[in-house]
């Protein structure tokens, strides 16, 4: 449980002359990544600024590296006008999951493109051990790139949730321990002198499988995602919903079994507690493989060790009523599942929930089945996180009600395309 300290620092953002300014590069550099190449008069039709504002803030997005010339395009009589597009090598963005064993890391460029993947073990996921070895991942994927490239637009790192939950212990294998009441966006932006966005992991990897993945072509959907624990991200209209205080989603703390085995949170009973990563490493434990990582338990599904097949049972059985209860609460157009087990494993488990209860979504026409599986495997987290710097450099706020607010976690996810 980590506090998030950028939501309030967030409201006091810059004058409004400031905010206008980066609002309209950010819409600019949006217009020239979804149309690109693309001229001036074109970029104020979809921009909605005029010719001459457009013309100095392009001007201004050369001149910092962030788009490129790309020569003028022959049309009708005169002089064609110049063409502008996205420069790939402009900049990049990291995203980080830092998991209760691991840490990914990913640089994204301004295009999209995954230019460097970085996975590290970590023996312990306390602060002192987890930002050193954040510093050195970028500072290793960012040697990785050739040519290097110069700016660093932001950082995004993803959790485990939940944030701030009172009486929900902190202290347990599916969330890490030492962050309660740490400030991570302060203490990871001082040491990377960059701007850091903070994000739950669920939530991250539902962005990471719209941008790159299974929910390309999906506006409102739920993921399932196994992390160390068991986490959901929800996607209505193209947003992320994340509640109130960011801790929407939080699945693995749903009570499914009154009285049910130990929870890491305090609570007996936890559909956690049966079905995730963790759960399944404690049955094996109990058969004598003490922590497994991701490789042995391919390894041991392979085999078909009895264990797994067992825990595929069990955990099929907790998790069927609740895509269900999904698809009745929120009417997704389906229901991704993925995240850290082997995609063999997760067929296997998404076979053993079928037939799946009934619900709202079971309709003649459907043009996807109910429940699919994430396309973007161990890293989708990751993607997910680098985008959100992306999304507030790019993504204009369209909604000028909440024009002050600049919370990008909520902002139509758009990169796709
Ligand atoms: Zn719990």
């Amino acid at each position: 449980m980590v506090r998030k300290s950028r939501v309030e620092a967030r409201s006091t953002i810059g004058s409004n002359p400031e905010r206008n300014r980066s609002h309209n590069r950010r819409v600019v550099l949006d217009v020239v990544r979804q149309l690109g190449p693309v001229g001036r008069m074109e970029i104020s039709r979809h921009a909605h600024l005029s010719t001459q504002a457009v013309s100095n803030i392009v001007e201004d997005l050369v001149s910092d590296g962030l788009l490129i010339k790309t020569g003028r395009l022959r049309a009708g009589r005169g002089l064609p006008p110049l063409q502008f597009a996205v420069n790939p090598n402009g900049g990049m963005t990291a995203g980080i999951e830092v998991a209760a064993d691991h840490i990914s890391t990913l640089l994204v460029d301004i295009g999209g493109r995954v230019r460097a993947q970085r996975t590290l073990s970590i023996p312990k996921n306390d602060p002192d051990t987890v930002l050193p070895a954040i510093k050195m991942e970028i500072e290793a994927a960012q040697a990785q790139l050739k040519p290097p490239v110069p700016q660093l637009l932001g950082i995004g790192v993803v959790m485990p949730g939940p944030f701030d939950v009172e009486g929900m212990t902190s202290v347990g294998p599916t969330t890490l321990s030492g962050w309660l009441d740490f400030d991570a966006v302060a203490h990871i932006g001082r040491m990377l002198g960059a701007s850091i966005t903070l994000e739950n992991d669920a939530t991250a990897a539902a962005v990471g499988e719209r941008l790159h993945g299974a929910a390309k072509d999906l506006r409102s959907f739920c993921l399932i995602y196994f992390g160390h624990g068991l986490g959901l991200g929800i996607v209505i209209d193209g947003r992320p919903f994340r509640g109130a205080n960011g801790n929407a989603g939080e699945l693995g703390h749903v009570l499914v079994e009154k009285g049910g085995r130990l929870c890491s949170c305090g609570q007996h009973g936890c559909l956690e507690a049966y079905a995730s990563f963790h759960a399944l490493a404690e049955r094996l434990a109990a058969a004598g493989i003490r922590n497994p990582r991701y490789a042995d338990i391919e390894r041991l599904h392979g085999e078909k060790h009895p264990v797994v097949e067992a825990w595929i049972q069990e955990a099929a059985g907790y998790l069927a009523p609740q895509i269900a209860m999904l698809e009745n609460l929120f009417d997704p157009e389906a229901v991704i599942i993925g995240g850290a087990l082997p995609p063999r494993l997760l067929e296997d488990l998404t076979q053993a929930m079928q037939p799946l209860p009934l619900s709202v979504a079971r309709r003649k026409k459907r043009n996807e089945a109910r429940l699919i599986h994430g396309r973007t495997g161990q890293l989708t987290a990751a993607l997910g996180a680098a985008a959100f710097p992306l999304l507030e450099t790019m993504t204009p706020r369209l909604d000028t009600a909440h024009a002050n607010r600049r919370e990008p976690a909520n902002e139509e996810i758009s990169l796709a395309g």
